[in-house]
């Protein structure tokens, strides 16, 4: 599978005051000015003015000024493992297409992982595997099985489809974590794909929108990748 046919990936929903809703919040902990009067100040005009305060702010811990800030992605062609993977994320929302609901009328979607992919005697023998189970599948709801029921014996590999949406400071945590080679190939895509789209629009945060790795200076994995070195 080449990697265009992962995860499809779309910003739908950010604030378009993010900046200076995160730069309120740090400051509204330091000043004795009101909140609002700090939104409407002249340095809330300045982005490098708020950014370096951002940073240094982020760079304490001090995560709760970035938890105002909401997003929202359409996500589409993912597996259901990858889906279950994502929504392991406590602090995440998701909207995702029943298979209670969506009933399935014929040979229901799937993503082949790369590795059976680049193997043609194992990917026909997937296929031809996904091929008896769509069969059984509409045999079951042919003879009156609820689709809630019949789709008992679809697979991890079967598509899905979601509105998935979180706030910034579970965004980075997400990003640290997901974006880190010991997570697998289709997540580390999603994600990737995630933090693309949000960057495109505020460039400011690729630099926490990296594996951990890059945030903590070294490997806390058993295993180094080789990015960064192991912890010692
Ligand atoms: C490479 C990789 C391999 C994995 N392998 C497995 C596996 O084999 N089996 C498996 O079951 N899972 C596995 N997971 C999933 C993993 O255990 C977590 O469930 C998932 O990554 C969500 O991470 P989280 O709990 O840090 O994040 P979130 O749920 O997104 O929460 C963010 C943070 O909020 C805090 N938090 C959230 N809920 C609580 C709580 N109830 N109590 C205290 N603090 C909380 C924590 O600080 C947490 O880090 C794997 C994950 C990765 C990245």
């Amino acid at each position: 599978m080449s990697d265009n046919k992962y995860a499809q990936v779309k910003l739908i929903s950010k604030p378009d005051n993010l900046l200076k809703t995160i730069y309120t919040a740090c400051r509204t902990c330091y000043s004795s000015d009101s909140p609002l009067n700090i939104y409407e100040c002249e340095n809330a005009q300045n982005e490098e003015k708020m950014l370096k305060l951002i940073s240094k702010v982020i760079s304490s811990g001090h995560y709760s000024t970035i938890e105002h800030i909401q997003i929202s992605f359409a996500i589409s062609n993912i597996s259901r493992a990858c889906s279950h993977q994502l929504v392991r994320h406590r602090h995440m929302s998701f909207s995702q297409k029943s298979q209670r609901y969506v009933k399935e009328k014929e040979q229901f979607e799937y993503l082949i992982p790369d590795t059976i992919e680049n193997n043609p005697e194992l990917k026909a023998k997937f296929e031809q595997f996904m091929g008896k189970i769509s069969d059984f599948y509409l045999e079951l709801t042919s003879a009156g099985i609820p689709a809630e029921d019949a789709r008992s014996v679809l697979p991890n590999a079967a598509s899905t489809s979601m509105v998935a949406s979180l706030n910034l400071r579970e965004m980075i945590h997400l990003a640290n974590l997901r974006l880190c080679t010991r997570a697998q190939k289709e997540i580390r895509i999603l994600v990737k794909r995630m933090c693309d789209e949000l960057i495109k629009e505020e460039p400011w945060l690729k630099d926490y929108l990296v594996p951990k790795c890059e945030r903590l200076g070294y490997c806390d994995e058993d295993k180094s990748c080789g990015r960064k070195p192991a912890k010692g």
